[in-house]
């Protein structure tokens, strides 16, 4: 676009640093660009992205809890928290707004689908808490990445793929592909598209069950996607570099937590390079399942240890103080400008969708393991 409008190539690459290395928020931060350019991007273009930030909300763990709204007024979140050490930080995003896949245990899923999301909006989410965080801990490591917020990133792949790209460009923010993961509920076409694209980055399968039939019940997307052909993929296709793939694994009370289950998913899983993450169900009014209490939780675990699979069990937080899904949506008790910088008003209007989604507890499956370090 520039060299079109008549500048330079080089000057591109400078307004890509302001924007992705400096994060600036604003064409006015950018002051060593002459004012001629200033003035062409001003008037021909728009730092797009988040449009609003509703709320932010520091947890007593030390994450922090963002609602966004987009440039429509939709509203998404993302959570930024720290390793237990606090010396590296992991950012949970969202790809969409809501969520089609129906799974029975998500309040994403029961709330149903809005819109996808743009590389943009996807990307902007990482600018402008990449730049919340160095504002606040200029030595802070803001290190990885998951595709684990709101809606199914592989039904939004070229999007996801771009911004993924556009993260770990040298000239920008530089990120590790190694610290990304995307997490899906096994979108199989977009499995094969992110292989493809061998960016190097981890994925996470939401197995949740240990054969067709139960998966399907909870999970109606496997009637398209059987769970042998996504186990069949896992074989046959790398994703990141060595890394071996995550399994989550949701566990409901009576659903699929017995110790037969825990036996058959050491069958199912077994010849493939991976490790579980079991991922006690998060409570919600209106989901009918139940969540495991932790000595069963363990005896589960133990199943899968004395088959010396790699586990981690991944307790929310959302039955603390201010988890509770729904809740960052209702409550905006801070008010920022547009972009995080200059204040915008807004129709009250735009700003009335909520859209629950239990993201704090979403960071929580998340976080890295300290031994994968
Ligand atoms: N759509 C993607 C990524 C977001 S969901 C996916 O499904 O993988 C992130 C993880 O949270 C998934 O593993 C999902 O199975 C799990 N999850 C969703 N709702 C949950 C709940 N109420 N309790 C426990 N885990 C849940
Ligand atoms: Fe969508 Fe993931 Fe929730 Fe399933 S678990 S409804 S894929 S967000």
């Amino acid at each position: 676009m520039l060299v079109a409008a008549g500048f330079k190539a080089f000057r591109a690459k400078q307004v890509f640093h302001w924007v992705q290395k400096k994060s600036a928020r604003s064409f006015s931060e950018m002051h060593n660009l002459p004012a001629p350019l200033l003035k062409w991007l001003e008037e021909n273009t728009t730092l797009g992205g988040i449009f609003e930030v509703l709320a932010v909300n520091e947890s007593a763990d030390g994450s922090y809890k963002f609602l966004f709204a987009l440039e429509d007024g939709r509203k998404v979140e993302s959570v930024l928290m720290p390793n237990p050490k606090r010396n590296y930080w992991t950012q949970c995003l969202s790809s969409q707004v809501g969520c089609a896949v129906d799974c029975k245990f998500c309040v994403t899923g029961m709330n149903g689908f809005f819109r996808h999301m743009t590389a943009d909006e996807i990307t902007d989410q990482v600018l402008f808490v990449r730049r919340y965080l160095h504002e606040r801990r200029p030595d802070a490591h803001f290190r990885n990445l998951v595709f684990m917020g709101m809606g199914e990133p592989l039904l939004n792949t070229a999007a996801v793929i771009k911004t993924i790209q556009i993260l770990v460009a040298h000239a920008g923010i530089d990120l590790s592909p190694r610290r990304i993961t995307v997490s899906t509920s096994g979108i199989i076409p977009g499995m094969e598209q992110l292989a493809d694209a061998d960016l190097g980055v981890g994925l996470a399968l939401s197995l949740n069950a240990v054969s067709q039939e139960e998966r399907e019940r909870i999970m109606p997307i496997t009637k398209k996607y059987p769970l042998a052909d996504l186990l069949e993929l896992l074989k046959h296709r790398r994703f990141g570099k060595n890394k071996r793939v995550t399994f989550e694994y949701v566990m409901l009370t009576g659903e699929n937590d017995s110790m037969d289950h825990a036996r058959r998913l050491v069958s199912l899983v077994k010849g493939l390079s991976c490790k579980i993450n079991l991922i006690p169900f998060n409570p919600h009014p209106d989901l009918p399942y139940g969540r495991p209490d932790r000595g069963h939780v363990e005896r589960f675990a133990q199943v899968l240890l004395d088959a010396a699979l790699t586990v981690s069990v991944r307790w929310s937080k959302a039955l603390d103080v201010d988890g509770a899904c729904g809740q960052l949506a209702g409550d905006h008790r801070q008010r920022m400008g547009a972009r995080g910088v200059d204040t915008v008003s807004r129709s009250k209007d735009a700003a009335k969708v909520a859209f629950p989604a239990d993201l704090d507890f979403f960071a929580t499956v998340a976080a890295e393991d300290d031994e994968e370090e």
